[in-house]
């Protein structure tokens, strides 16, 4: 175990990006660690998170979290090692689940970090992506948003990312008729029909979305799994069969947008076939973590469900890492390394 450090090199917000972040828009600071006080932890983090909710955070504007704040550390998810612990129940050592991420080391109250045990042959970064919130985010939406039912015909957008990835296999895993996914390389969308097992996939930068998606499920769709907005979500409400149901999970099209979006414009469909458009944030789901984990945990150890990370080392290296994965540089979950496990 190293001796415990005094500095925590860590990414301030140093301006509020205006479209595309630039790497002007972080800066890199080194901060001095407190000592833990009672009830509270020292951690090193070991792998870190990048999603693509900071960039709304990263904007002055109300949304469902704050914005943060300008010339501060900002937060998110991570994942740490004990160095110090000045809290009952939780020993030197144990793993750390814990949203002070974008930085080295933390000094947290114990009750804002979870202990997690690591699974045989799954690694640990797995928290932050296929066990971890991005996870629960696709098993709610999917199962409970969109109330998907074994024989539903099923489309995800953003389908090689972390949520998209892991909502397409549990479709399959669960019965689906038709499992179509896009995403936007060739490279992305091979890899969804021969290694996650997507029955059709299409890059939807090879032509317009509807026309894609009516090729590849000419007989429509049950359900819609959106990461897109935008366009994939206007080609998805024209492909939905009466009594559709879609999880809006989020909307990546329009995140750097600095107008607002000009679509759907095929709303009104909605009325005539009874469809349900259901937005959702997965921390109002937190219920379902218990089968969640059990289930996802069994398809790991079985094999059935696979879980692509696209690694970048180094905390220098985590604006570029963020801003990559919001150009699309990552296949399954986009994770930062600081470290290896002892
Ligand atoms: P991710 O899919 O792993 O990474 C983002 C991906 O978005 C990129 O890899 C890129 O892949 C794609 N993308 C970027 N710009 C795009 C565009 N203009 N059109 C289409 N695709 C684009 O990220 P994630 O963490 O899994 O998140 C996926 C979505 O779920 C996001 O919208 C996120 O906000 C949402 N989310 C919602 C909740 C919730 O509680 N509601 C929780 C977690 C995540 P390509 O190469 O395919 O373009």
């Amino acid at each position: 175990m190293p001796t415990s450090p005094t500095l925590s090199r860590e990414v301030a917000l140093a301006a509020r990006p205006q479209g595309a972040p630039q790497p002007s828009d972080f800066r890199l600071t080194d901060v001095e660690l407190p000592p833990p006080g009672e009830g509270q932890l020292l951690v090193r983090n070991l792998f870190l998170s990048v999603d693509p909710y900071m960039r709304g955070r990263m904007n002055d504007a109300r949304s469902y979290t704050p914005p943060f704040a300008l010339g501060e550390t900002m937060t998110g998810g991570a994942l740490g090692q004990v160095l110090e612990s000045r809290a009952e129940g939780v020993p030197v050592r144990a793993w750390v689940l814990h949203d002070q991420g974008w930085r080295t080391h933390a000094v947290l109250e114990a009750g804002r970090a979870r202990v997690v045990t690591p699974l045989p042959g799954v690694p640990l970064s797995a928290f932050l992506g296929v066990l971890g919130m991005p996870g629960l985010t696709a098993y709610v939406g999917l199962l409970r948003v969109a109330e998907f039912r074994a024989g539903d015909a099923v489309f995800v957008s953003g389908a090689a990312g972390a949520v998209g990835s892991v909502a397409g296999q549990i479709a399959r895993l669960k019965g689906a008729s038709q499992v179509v996914g896009s995403a936007g390389s060739a490279d992305k969308v091979a890899h969804l029909k021969n290694d996650l097992g997507f029955d059709a996939a299409f890059n939807y930068r090879d032509g317009p979305v509807a026309a894609q998606l009516r090729e590849a499920a000419p007989d429509g769709i049950d359900v819609y799994f959106d990461n897109v907005g935008g366009e994939h979500l206007e080609a998805a409400i024209s492909a939905m069969r009466p009594f559709g149901r879609s999880a809006l999970c989020g909307a990546i099209s329009v995140y750097n947008a600095t107008r607002p979006p000009e679509g759907p414009r095929n709303l009104a469909l909605a009325i005539g076939r009874q469809l349900t458009l259901r937005g959702f944030i997965v921390s109002s789901h937190a219920d379902m973590q218990g089968a969640f984990l059990r289930e996802a945990g069994g398809w790991l150890a079985a094999g059935e469900l696979k879980a692509e990370e696209t690694v970048v080392d180094g905390i220098d290296a985590m604006p570029a890492a963020f801003m990559g994965m919001l150009a699309g540089q990552n296949t399954g979950k986009m994770i930062v390394r600081l470290g290896e496990p002892d």
